[in-house]
């Protein structure tokens, strides 16, 4: 038992090593996607230096918050459903996955309870995947520039997510990387709002994360090649 437990603690601490000289010398910071591992590995990781984590549901990251110590930034990488914004807006510190501009103005209105303002990213479509989430880049840009936005003084928008299609295919993948850095890129020039500061493009996971830090990812939501496989 304690064997095991001694051979686990240390592979999280080498990985996250890993990911740190990967990382080194790139503008991406790490991510510790760690939905479904209980808080333990979370407090293995934390000793291990890690200050960033990624969970994709609202039900499992307030208890983990809870548990947790108080430095830590919880990232919501998940859908959201407006009715749980105000589970997370107390202490959440970026929410990847604004779908539609009624989250926003949701988000907006649960930070401004708080006294807060929460740093949010679009999270866009970049996939040909049925099955992924998002919006597509002309949604995204209608959300960027409506008239409404500026007032939505309690979220601040600091950049964009995307998912690449899961294929063996390198260059596709590369290619939606790129094209959602390009559409980071002309946003950034485009849209000049106190509320908007487009820095952030979190792309990447395990298995595209090096190509993703390579078309310019700033964020990597890394899991099972830290905690294992789900
Ligand atoms: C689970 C998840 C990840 C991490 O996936 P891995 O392949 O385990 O690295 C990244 N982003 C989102 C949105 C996820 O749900």
């Amino acid at each position: 038992m304690f064997v095991v437990f001694f051979y686990f603690c240390a592979m999280i601490a080498e990985r996250l090593q890993f990911f740190a000289q990967e990382l080194h010398a790139t503008k991406a910071r790490l991510i510790a996607v760690s939905k479904t591992h209980p808080v333990e590995t979370l407090q293995l990781a934390y000793e291990a230096g890690c200050r960033i984590f990624g969970e994709n549901r609202v039900q499992e990251l307030v208890p983990k918050y809870e548990a947790l110590p108080k430095d830590i930034a919880w990232h919501l990488i998940g859908t959201l459903q407006s009715n749980k914004v105000k589970y997370i807006a107390p202490f959440v510190s970026l929410i990847h996955s604004i779908d539609s501009f009624k989250l926003l103005e949701t988000v907006h209105k649960e930070a401004n309870k708080h006294n807060r303002v929460i740093d949010c990213l679009l999270q866009i479509y970049i996939a040909q995947e049925e099955t992924k989430h998002g919006l597509s880049y002309e949604e995204a840009e209608e959300i960027l520039t409506s008239e409404a936005l500026p007032a939505l003084t309690g979220v601040r928008v600091v950049g964009f997510m995307g998912m690449a299609t899961f294929t063996d295919n390198e260059a596709q993948i590369r290619q939606e990387f790129r094209n959602l850095a390009q559409f980071s890129q002309s946003m950034q020039t485009k849209i000049n709002l106190p509320n908007v500061q487009l820095s952030e493009i979190s792309m990447g996971m395990s298995n595209d994360y090096k190509i993703a830090i390579e078309e310019g990812s700033t964020l990597i939501r890394v899991g099972s090649a830290i905690f294992g496989s789900r």
